[in-house]
């Protein structure tokens, strides 16, 4: 099974605080380049290096905004029509469609 630690952010639920970006201890976490639907400029995932550790998760003052996947545990197996391919997903919730794909990080009803 593959290695795939990695870290989700909900966009739309990060208001940019930045604590998570300061606690990593790997340093893979910067922010996106454009603002949020609240007019933040939200965390992000650089894409590589995380370990799975949860610091952030933990540090983050907003109950949603982050996701730690450690190997592809609560993954599912799922076609992303973004990637055009079979991939891991993310569960979706709070209507953001059926889960979200963890290699382009777009809920699967977005387009
Ligand atoms: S889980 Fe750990 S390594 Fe991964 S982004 Fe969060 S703080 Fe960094
Ligand atoms: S700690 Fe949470 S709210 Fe703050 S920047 Fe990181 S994801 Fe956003």
């Amino acid at each position: 099974m593959a290695i795939i630690n990695r870290v989700v952010i909900q966009a739309d639920d990060c208001k940019g605080c930045g604590l998570c970006v300061d606690a990593c201890p790997v340093n893979v976490l910067d922010f996106a380049d454009s603002l949020n639907a609240m007019g933040y400029r939200p965390a992000r995932y650089t894409g590589a290096g995380c370990t799975g550790c949860g610091t952030c998760f933990y540090t983050c003052p907003e109950p949603r905004a982050i996701t730690v996947i450690r190997n592809t545990e609560g993954l599912e197996d799922g076609y992303c029509p973004h990637c055009d391919r079979d991939v891991k997903l993310l569960p979706g919730y709070r209507g953001k469609g059926s889960g979200i794909c963890i290699e382009c990080m777009n809920p699967l009803n977005s387009r």
